[in-house]
């Protein structure tokens, strides 16, 4: 059902009446909400300010009691209104009280109207507030009531962000956005990066909303789109004659969604809509976003809604063609912080890493590719900051702090002071680890540990010779074939393996065999929808299924290890029997190299994670069957404890040092002596000096961690005898549950010896 009762068009033109009106800015307010209730023919309108306590309060309303306005307020998230500041989204509903996040005010007297239509206020996609229009009995607003309300908002948005609103908020509150404030969020990368905003997206903001000269403004649309198309076209045609593999070039589906939207004679038609009903052409763009994000974000088509962004950017680049400020927009400054609400991993090395001091994401966990990228590039990462990207602009001032998880916006300078004090403090520390980095990692009694690398990507390489690490315990393959635009060719995949071998020289190297599928998704390869991915299709399942892929990549590691040692290990065996299967494939591909004359490795060494509990009851076959196994601390304890590792609200819930999970890690070394199968252990745990220190009481020789670990452990490695920590380890893990933890325990210990951790 539509409520309205006059077109966009002549609600525009009651809207620029108010504004142009000598009146007082409740006045006008009070007069806009007023107009927007009429012309949409509904009982209430309500305008709801955000402040720059992240309070909404209800500036004016037409239909609610006047006694609410600048006493109602509700935090963003909060009731419906904070749902649609949170989401940027509108909220249409027949019956609002229906909803889940329906909060009640009853010094409003909503409770009268039973439809909500409200729609967020935004400036250059920065949350400035709600409109809301209610009405009385039970209807679905219409698409055309959204974009009318939708273009109101837009007026609206300009009076809050051009400062006429200011001193109205109740109590003096502030609207200004620009102070400092502080997020929290997760630790993803460690570490603390100080510098400018640099917004992966940057804002274009709309001067003029009004349009004077239709025919004026529908020629300057037309030179922009005739513009736009030339440079998407180039840009098309450029990419098709680039057939490197990495990060640089743009990615296929991109461009061709680009041209699709480019040459979209309906888009254009509604721009020029836009314009006939009173706005700029740039103001146009804008609103016809707006409705477009609204429309894609609702659409069922998952392919539609992984475009948006695409769409997104398409029409920021119209704007500003528009608005004549198409240069560069890459970043000057010395030190920058990029902020996104999430990103690819490719697009991360855009940036110059020289100057690239730290990543804010809103939306990313550890395992995120571009997490994963941005650790190996040693940057600061906190991610699940919410809100942070409509709160910063270009050029702000940021701190990331990557060791406690926050995020400080515009800081005061005594925070930049204590800041800097840390700064200085770890250099001074690493500066110690560099004078013991060509020392063995050897304990007081004269235990010797392999202190060894997880890395995936060339760029990794040069950490191998900074950190004195022994060798590559982990080198997760799947990294390139995820920064990949398509899948690796053989000799691709050949030539990168080869490299890796020739940096490591005499240092070992353990490949593992591509670990995708789940969360770590492969654009290019088509995979299916499941509801736990962890559990899922992935890694050594996936590659039995589609064994030509493994086969590729097992015939490209033993071409490049060609005349010297290969080691191999195999992602979430579950069954021993899989190795069987992967045997029978390597055998394969050794034997159709010999045929063709290729030299073969001097040695083959073929092992198995273990990360899957199944395989703690097939240990003494599992060990006899492998050349070594390596531990994956990650994904066995996700397991064992029922934990998804990716979700942030268990992150510390349970503790991997429990005697538990311990005493399960303790069955893994006892089986691997019994038949003299060489042991590591690759995850997280090993990176952390105190987990590390359990680990080695336990029996743990080589141990594969971040590169940033390894001065930090081998430093703890240095000041302890191992036969000590070995009993005291031990007898702590033989106690009752519910005694006093290890980690307790060990720190003690610690604090008593002089154990740094
Ligand atoms: C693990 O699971 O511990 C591991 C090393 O593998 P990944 O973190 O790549 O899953
Ligand atoms: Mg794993």
């Amino acid at each position: 059902m539509q409520a309205h009762t006059t077109g966009p068009r002549v609600l525009l033109k009651h809207l620029r009446e108010a504004m142009a009106e000598p009146l007082g800015p409740q006045e006008r307010l009070d007069r806009i909400v007023e107009q927007i209730a009429a012309a949409m023919g509904a009982q209430v309108c309500s305008v709801y300010v955000l402040r720059a306590d992240n309070v909404l309060e209800l500036f004016a309303t037409q239909g609610l009691k006047a006694e609410a306005v600048h006493l109602s307020q509700l935090r963003v998230g909060e009731g419906l209104v904070g749902t649609i500041a949170a989401a940027g989204r509108p909220l249409n509903l027949a019956d609002a009280s229906q909803h889940p996040s329906f909060a009640y005010l009853p010094e409003t007297g909503e409770d009268a109207y039973r439809s909500f239509l409200g729609v967020p206020m935004k400036r250059a996609g920065r949350a400035l507030g709600v409109l809301v229009v209610q009405t009385q009995e039970k209807q679905n607003f219409s698409d055309e009531d959204v974009e009318g309300l939708e273009t109101a908002a837009m007026v609206l948005s300009d009076l809050v962000a051009g400062g006429g609103l200011r001193g109205l908020a109740k109590q003096g509150a502030e609207l200004d956005q620009s102070r400092p404030i502080s997020f929290s969020g997760a630790r993803l990368s460690p570490g603390i990066g100080i510098g400018e905003v640099v917004l992966h997206e940057p804002r274009v903001v709309v001067e003029n909303l009004f349009g004077d000269d239709e025919e004026h403004e529908l020629r300057r649309l037309a030179t922009a789109i005739q513009s736009l198309r030339e440079t998407v076209d180039a840009m098309v045609s450029r990419n098709a004659q680039d057939s490197g593999l990495g990060g640089e070039g743009d990615h296929v589906d991109v461009l061709e969604s680009y041209r699709m939207f480019a040459h979209d004679r309906g888009w254009v038609r509604r721009i020029e809509e836009g314009i006939r009903d009173g706005l700029t052409a740039e103001a146009a763009t804008e609103k016809t976003a707006q409705e477009n994000r609204t429309r894609l974000l609702r659409s069922q088509d998952p392919y539609l809604r992984d475009r948006l962004s695409d769409f997104d950017d398409l029409s920021r680049r119209l704007m500003r063609q528009l608005m004549g400020n198409a240069a560069s927009l890459s970043p000057d400054a010395s030190d920058f912080v990029v902020v996104a609400r999430t990103m690819g991993a490719a697009e991360l090395l855009d940036y110059d890493p020289k100057r690239l001091r730290g990543l804010v994401l809103e939306d990313a966990t550890a395992t995120s590719h571009v997490v994963i990228v941005a650790r190996a590039l040693g940057i600061a990462v906190v991610g699940q900051v919410s809100g942070f990207v409509a709160r910063a602009e270009n050029g702000d001032s940021v701190i990331v702090d990557g060791d406690e998880g926050s995020v400080h916006l515009r800081p005061a300078d005594d925070l930049i002071a204590s800041y800097d004090e840390r700064i200085e403090f770890r250099a001074r520390r690493e500066a110690r680890f560099d004078r013991f980095r060509d020392e063995p990692a050897l304990t007081i009694d004269g235990t010797h540990i392999d202190l060894m690398l997880n890395a995936g990507l060339s760029m990794d390489l040069p950490q191998l010779d900074q950190t004195g690490a022994a060798g590559i315990g982990l080198f997760r393959t799947e990294l390139q074939f995820m920064v990949a635009n398509r899948l690796p060719r053989l000799n691709e995949q050949t030539r990168f393996y080869t490299s890796i071998l020739d940096a490591a020289g005499d240092r070992p190297v353990t490949f593992r065999t591509l670990d995708v599928g789940g969360d770590k998704v492969l654009p290019y390869l088509q995979t299916v929808h499941e509801d736990n991915p962890a559990l899922g299709w992935r890694a050594i399942r996936l590659a039995l299924d589609r064994p030509a892929l493994l086969r590729m990549q097992l015939r490209a590691l033993l071409k490049a290890a060609s005349g010297r040692q290969l080691k191999v290990k195999l992602p979430m065996i579950t069954m021993v029997s899989e190795i069987d299967k992967v045997r029978v494939l390597l055998g394969r591909e050794m034997d159709s190299l010999t045929r063709f004359g290729h030299a073969l490795p001097d040695q083959v060494l073929l092992g198995s994670m273990i990360e899957v509990p199944q395989l703690l009851y097939q240990l003494d076959e599992l060990m006899q069957k492998v050349d070594f196994v390596s531990v994956g601390s990650n994904d066995l304890f996700q397991f064992m404890a029922a934990i998804d590792r990716s979700n942030t609200y268990l992150a510390n819930r349970f503790n991997p040092l429990s005697r538990p999970f311990l005493r399960a890690l303790r069955e893994i070394v006892r089986a691997a002596e019994r038949h003299n199968t060489p042991l590591q252990l690759c995850g997280e745990l090993a990176g952390d000096p105190l987990s590390a220190l359990a680990l080695l009481g336990l029996g743990y020789r080589v141990i594969s961690m971040p590169p940033g670990s390894v001065g930090p452990v081998k430093e703890m490695i240095r000041s302890i005898d191992l036969a000590k920590i070995t009993h005291l380890v031990n007898a702590t893990v033989d106690e009752p549950i519910g005694n006093r933890t290890l980690n307790e325990v060990l720190r003690d210990y610690a604090d008593q010896h002089g154990i740094p951790l």
